[in-house]
């Protein structure tokens, strides 16, 4: 049996070309291959059987010839603030998470790179399990998709790449599915509206630069000097803060700081100032992260006070700054959680930082 092209691992035109060349080797119109490829992102449908406008034997065809798998929907946890959580298992077993969460007229998707993680940032709880695999483009956009299949379709306006796994370690999958997720044959999300986070792979950043879209970086500093950022993100050692800042000053379109803050470990008045220098270096809009409790590790969360105090000191610097509101804290939605939950009689396995790991 030779093996069917997943149509989803591609970039929506070159599906589409695909399909018509199909269509039309089929005796049916290279229109039919169109009206196909219409049916994968644009008004996703289940199957080809459910293609319901095109000929019959044309969808047993593509059925032959082709595949769409789906995601299989594992668990699924909602919110009392609207927030809900998916948790989708793949052909190997592998889960991953997708968090929605609803904002007055916004939907944000929150969406998985990879299954685990390499990075181990100490807070993380994603870090903890250690890492398994680079997610297909379409196991990523795929998730859209899921949601989008719903009995209650879910259509997002915003999608930031915050869920499970470093995205710029899995740039090759990353790179097609932002076409996906972003071309007008395909979920056609504004690429002002797609953020993809990074902990700063600097090859990836050079790569998304590349593009000609305006998609938006969002950096998880965490930390603003290389002495502590190396206590709470291992990655620092190969890729510095220095570094990474002018990276991201390199950058041409709106950059955005994430920072979690950790009680009395990166919040005091000093690392504001400092905080605020590096922002400034990049024209970068600071967003203050409250720590989602059950993460890894024992830290404590900053007061409300304290995060406010925190703001405000980043601000007197001339630095635009924001508190990001917690969402979904009771369906444990922070990156990694509920597939933790799900596994948590398993033991962590090693994370292998250079090994296993494709870097842009
Ligand atoms: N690997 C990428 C994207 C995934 S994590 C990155 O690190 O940017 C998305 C964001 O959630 C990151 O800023 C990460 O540091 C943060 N995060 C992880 N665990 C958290 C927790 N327990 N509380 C708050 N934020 C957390």
């Amino acid at each position: 049996m030779t093996t069917r092209v997943n149509l989803l691992d591609l970039a929506p035109t070159d599906a589409e070309e695909q399909l018509r060349a199909f269509a039309e080797a089929q005796g049916v119109g290279a229109y039919r291959g169109s009206q196909a490829a219409r049916h994968l992102w644009t008004t996703p449908t289940a199957s080809f059987d459910a293609m319901s406008d095109l000929p019959r034997a044309f969808r047993a065809e593509l059925e032959r010839a082709f595949a769409i798998p789906r995601l299989e929907l594992a668990a699924e946890q909602r919110s009392e603030d609207g927030t809900r959580k998916f948790l989708f298992r793949l052909h190997d077993g592998q889960t991953i998470e997708t968090v929605s969460i609803p904002d007055g007229d916004r939907v944000t998707l929150c969406i998985s790179s990879q299954a685990g993680c390499a990075l181990q940032c100490s807070f993380c709880a994603t870090g903890l399990m250690g890492f398994y695999r680079n997610l297909l483009p379409s196991e990523i956009a795929g998730q859209v998709r899921e949601l989008a299949l719903l009995p209650e379709p879910i259509a997002p306006t915003n999608i930031v790449f915050m869920g499970m796994g470093e995205p710029l370690m899995n740039w090759r999958a990353v790179d097609v599915v932002l076409t996906i997720l972003n071309h007008p044959k395909g979920c056609g999300v504004g690429a002002r509206h797609i953020t993809v986070s990074t902990v700063g792979v600097l090859p990836g950043i050079e790569a998304l630069a590349r593009r000609p879209e305006q998609f938006r970086l969002a950096i998880s500093v965490h930390a603003p000097t290389d002495e502590l950022r190396r206590m709470l993100m291992p990655v620092n050692i190969k890729f510095p803060l220095e570094r990474v800042i002018d990276a991201a000053a390199a950058f041409t379109r709106r950059v955005t700081f994430e920072y979690v803050m950790l009680g009395g470990v990166n919040d005091q008045p000093g690392h504001a100032a400092e905080l605020a220098r590096l922002a400034k270096r990049c024209g970068a809009f600071v967003n203050l992260i409250p720590l989602h409790p059950g993460g890894a590790g024992s830290y404590t969360p900053t007061s409300p006070e304290g995060i406010k105090r925190f703001a405000s000191e980043v601000a007197r610097h001339k630095v635009e700054v924001a508190v990001r509101r917690s969402r979904g804290t009771d369906i444990a939605a922070a990156c990694g959680q509920l597939r933790v939950e799900r596994l948590r009689r398993r033991p962590p396995r090693a994370a292998n930082q250079n090994g296993e790991v494709e870097i842009a």
